[in-house]
C-alpha cells in the first residue's frame, strides 16, 4: 500500500521472571510499527544474550529460542528500516562489549547527524558492523571515559541530534532515553513488581501492565534493583511530538503523548466532515487506516457508514504474483469491494493520507467498477508535501503527489469526482490545547531540528528534498 512506512517499536521490561516472554508479547502488539526484523536481548545479571532475525515477531521466535534468553530484564525491537538497509546486521537490539561492560540498544527514531558522526568515528579508526544510525551511539558510548554507565549514556546521547526513543540494557539495569523534542512516543508502565517501557500502550494491554506515565522528552530513566531514577541532563528544546502517530502510525487502542489515538483519529473525521462536506449516500473507509476517521465523518455528517471495502488480513509480506496481469492485482490482494454497498451509490471514500496517489487511484477505480455513481475522496490530514527526517520512511518530495500537483490535478489523477483534505488548523485542533507541542513538518516543510547543512549527511537529506534548501 502507498503509505508512509512505520518506523520502529521498542519494548523493555525490568524485574519479571519471564522477561523475554513478556518482551515477545510486547513486540507482538507493536508489530504494526515494523515488519522487517525483530529482536530481543535479555540479561540474567551475569550475561546479556541477544536473538534477532528478519521477519515478523511470530516467525522469529519460538519457545526454544525464547528459553535461550533467560533473565529478569529484557529489551526488544521491531524494525522497519528508516536509516540503513534492510538486512540482519541492521536488526536490533545491537549488543556490544566494551570498557563499560556489555550493553544492548534499540532505537525508534532517526538521528539527523549520524552521517557526520560516523564519518568522524571511522576517520578515528572505528569499525562499524552495520549501516544503522543507532550504532553511532554505541561507538560514542564505548569511547566515553565517564565513570558510570549512566554518565557514559548521557555523554554519548548528548552528541546525537534528531528523533530518538532509546532503550538500553546493561547486565543489571534498563535505561530509557527520549529526545528533548519528544518526537517518538515512549510510555512507562507497571506489571506487578516489574516496570515496562514501550512505544505504545497497546503492548502493556496485552501483558496486563498498567500505564503510569510517558517517559518525558529529554528524560533519562534508569530502572534497577534500587527502583526508578530519573534525570534530565539535556538542554530543553521545543516539543515536537509526531502528529502522524495520531493520523496513521499508532494503533487506535493505544494512548500516545497521553491521548487516546482512537479519540484523536475519530475527531479528525468529525472535523473533516465539517470542513469538507459533500452530499452522498454512504461513507466508506479505506480499511484499516481510514476506519476511525470515517466513523467520525459519518457521525458528524449523518451519512451512514458502511464497510464497502473488505481487507484480507492474512496477506503476508510477500505473495506470488501471477504471470498473467490481473488489473490492480496488488491492491485486490488486500482489498475487495462490496458491490451491494457501492452499486448505484454516491460514495465518500475516507482515508488517512495520500503519499504517491498510486494506490488511491486503484481503489477509486475499484469502487467505480463495483458500481459507485460518484466517488468523493476525503483525507483526514493535510496534503503531505515534504519528507520526514525523524524516523519515518518517506519518498522524496518529487514523489509526493501533493507536493507536485494541485487539488484539481490530484482529483483528475485519482479519477475521483472530488478530493479534499483536512486543513492543518483542523489537524492541530484535533489534538487539543497542546497543538504547539506537535511536529507537522511533512505538511509544512518547516523542520524543528536543524540539519548539519554543510555536511555529507545534510547533502543526503537534500537529495531526499530534491536539492531544495531546507527551511528550518
Ligand atoms: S515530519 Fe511528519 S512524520 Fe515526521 S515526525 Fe514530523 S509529523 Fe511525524
Amino acid at each position: 500500500m502507498d503509505k508512509f512506512k512505520d518506523e520502529c517499536g521498542v519494548f523493555g521490561i525490568f524485574g519479571h521472571p519471564e522477561a523475554a516472554n513478556m518482551t515477545y508479547l510486547g513486540l507482538y502488539a507493536l508489530q504494526h510499527r515494523g515488519q522487517e526484523s525483530a529482536g530481543i536481548a535479555s540479561s540474567d545479571s551475569q550475561q546479556i544474550r541477544v536473538s534477532k532475525a528478519m521477519g515478523y515477531v511470530a516467525e522469529t521466535f519460538d519457545s526454544g529460542e525464547l528459553s535461550r534468553l533467560p533473565g529478569t530484564l529484557a529489551i526488544g525491537h521491531v524494525r522497519y528500516s528508516t536509516a540503513g538497509e534492510s538486512k540482519l546486521s541492521n536488526a536490533q537490539p545491537i549488543l556490544i562489549d566494551c570498557a563499560h561492560g556489555q550493553i544492548a540498544i534499540c532505537h525508534n527514531g532517526n538521528l539527523v547527524n549520524a552521517g557526520e558522526l560516523r564519518d568522524e568515528l571511522v576517520h578515528q579508526g572505528s569499525i562499524f558492523q552495520s549501516s544503522s544510525d543507532t550504532e553511532v551511539v554505541l561507538h560514542l558510548y564505548a569511547r566515553s571515559k565517564a565513570g558510570s554507565i549512566e554518565d557514559a549514556v548521557v555523554e554519548s546521547v548528548s552528541q546525537v541530534q534528531g528523533a530518538f526513543s532509546f532503550l538500553m540494557l546493561s547486565k543489571d539495569r534498563l535505561i530509557a532515553v527520549r529526545d528533548p523534542h519528544g518526537f517518538r512516543p515512549l510510555a512507562l508502565g507497571r506489571l506487578d513488581d516489574a516496570y515496562v517501557v514501550c512505544s505504545e500502550t497497546c503492548a502493556m494491554d496485552l501483558i496486563g501492565a498498567t500505564y503510569i506515565r510517558d517517559v518525558e522528552p529529554g528524560e533519562v530513566l534508569v530502572v534497577s534493583a534500587d527502583g526508578l531514577r530519573s534525570f534530565k541532563p539535556f538542554p530543553s528544546a521545543p516539543l515536537a511530538h509526531c502528529v502522524f502517530e495520531h493520523v496513521y502510525f499508532a494503533r487506535p487502542d493505544s494512548y500516545v503523548y497521553g491521548k487516546s489515538v482512537n479519540e484523536v483519529r475519530t475527531n479528525l473525521g468529525r472535523i473533516l466532515a465539517r470542513e469538507q462536506p459533500v452530499d452522498a449516500d454512504v461513507v466508506v473507509p479505506v480499511p484499516d487506516s481510514g476506519v476511525c476517521a470515517a466513523m467520525g465523518f459519518a457521525e458528524e455528517s449523518g451519512i451512514p457508514l458502511r464497510m464497502g471495502l473488505i481487507r484480507n488480513h492474512y496477506v503476508g509480506r510477500t505473495f506470488i504474483q501471477p504471470q498473467s496481469s490481473i488489473r490492480h492485482f496488488g491492491v485486490k490482494v488486500k482489498l475487495n469491494p462490496v458491490r451491494s454497498i457501492l452499486d448505484g451509490r454516491r460514495v465518500i471514500l475516507v482515508d488517512d493520507s495520500i503519499v504517491r496517489g498510486t494506490t488511491s487511484r486503484k481503489i477509486v477505480r475499484m469502487v467505480r467498477a463495483a458500481g459507485a455513481k460518484e466517488v468523493h475522496v476525503r483525507i483526514s490530514c493535510p496534503p503531505t508535501i515534504s519528507p520526514c527526517f525523524y524516523g519515518v520512511d518517506t519518498p522524496s518530495r518529487s514523489e509526493l503527489i501533493a507536493a507536485t500537483h494541485t487539488i484539481d490535478e490530484i482529483t483528475e489523477y485519482l479519477e475521483a469526482d472530488t478530493v479534499a483534505y483536512l486543513s492543518l488548523e483542523g489537524l492541530l485542533s484535533a489534538v487539543g490545547e497542546e497543538r504547539q507541542n506537535y511536529c507537522s513538518s511533512c505538511y509544512t516543510g518547516q523542520y524543528p531540528v536543524e540539519f548539519p547543512r554543510d555536511q555529507k549527511s545534510y547533502l543526503q537529506l537534500a537529495l531526499k528534498l530534491d536539492k531544495e534548501p531546507v527551511t528550518n
